[in-house]
């Protein structure tokens, strides 16, 4: 692991020119000091049902909201945090943010609903991984399976002894995995045979083409077909528009996420939709 990314390290750097390596070791210096003051901040991405399109569960997405620069999204923060290990320190926050704000969601919708959190290598290698959930599920008053775990394929295959004991542990609370970006990894059949999967999250790459695209039609209607016979919930990655929506629920895709049926927005913003939609039921 540890010749990977000091690999991974080589190639990037080979790449970089000196003002950007500054550059990095400033934003380094800076994202310490923005846990300091409190910068990160979530935003939540509706995941609805692909027939009934009711909010079922959110995805909680990090922010990093820099003082003069403004939102930085987290592909220009997050690998930087996986690195020098703050992702640990970030990772924990997000997840007890996240339980604790989708009970205001549950309270503004009067119904159950899930979140789903995603969770990098590295938290995932740590050891007080377990002993963090525990905590934020009892801070929350959440049930286990309102939570949602994404993962990568490559978590799994990397040190799958760990993965089977920690994933037993986990799933004994009743929170469920999810594999996120499915079939951009190592796309190996025997993890899902393997481990206690919930739920396949299909990525984007497949879905954008859709429905005109022979291929990626063949590759959603293969998975979809392989997680129903598996009973595995499936969620579409970025679905941006009609046909795609109407393309995977006629194929048999459980749930939806993409700008179409929701941007990720700031808890008050959802508040609101959900407050709309509980009273457009009533009525
Ligand atoms: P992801 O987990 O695969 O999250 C989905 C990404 O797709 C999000 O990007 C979301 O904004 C974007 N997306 C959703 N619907 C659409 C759509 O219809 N079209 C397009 N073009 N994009 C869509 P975002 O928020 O920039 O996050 C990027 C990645 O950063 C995430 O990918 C995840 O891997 C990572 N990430 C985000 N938050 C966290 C976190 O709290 N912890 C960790 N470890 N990683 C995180
Ligand atoms: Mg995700
Ligand atoms: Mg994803
Ligand atoms: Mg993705």
């Amino acid at each position: 692991r540890a010749k990977e990314t000091g690999k991974a390290r080589c190639i990037i750097y080979n790449h970089l020119s000196f003002n950007q390596v500054e550059h990095d070791v400033t934003m380094e210096a800076a994202m310490f000091e923005a846990v300091r003051n409190g910068e990160f901040l979530l935003h939540y991405q509706p995941i609805v049902d692909a027939h009934t399109r009711q909010i079922m569960g959110f995805e909680a997405l990090m922010r990093w909201m820099r003082p003069d620069i403004g939102l930085v999204p987290p592909n220009q923060f997050i690998p930087m945090a996986e690195n020098n290990g703050l992702i640990n320190l970030l990772g924990a926050w997000a997840l007890k943010s996240a339980c604790v704000q989708l009970k205001r969601f549950e309270e503004a919708a009067g119904r159950q609903l899930y979140v789903s959190v995603n969770v990098s290598p590295r938290q995932f290698r740590s050891d007080q991984f377990l002993s963090m959930m525990d905590d934020a599920l009892k801070l929350s008053g959440l049930e286990g399976d309102q939570l949602l775990l994404e993962i990568t394929e490559g978590i799994l295959m990397s040190d799958p002894e760990h993965a089977e004991a920690l994933l037993a542990k986990i799933t004994s609370r009743g929170v469920r995995i999810a594999i996120d970006d499915f079939g951009t990894g190592y796309s190996s059949l025997v993890y899902l045979k393997r481990f206690p999967i919930a739920a396949l999250k299909i990525d984007r790459t497949f879905i954008k083409d859709l429905p005109d695209s022979i291929k990626d039609a063949a590759i959603c209607n293969v998975v979809l077909s392989l997680a129903n016979h598996l009973s595995l919930l499936t969620v579409a990655e970025g679905v941006e528009n009609e046909r795609q929506m109407e393309f995977l629920s006629a194929q048999g895709c459980s749930l939806i996420q993409g700008f179409h049926t929701g941007f990720p927005l700031l808890p008050d913003a959802l508040i609101d939709i959900l407050k709309a939609d509980a009273l457009a039921l009533q009525n």
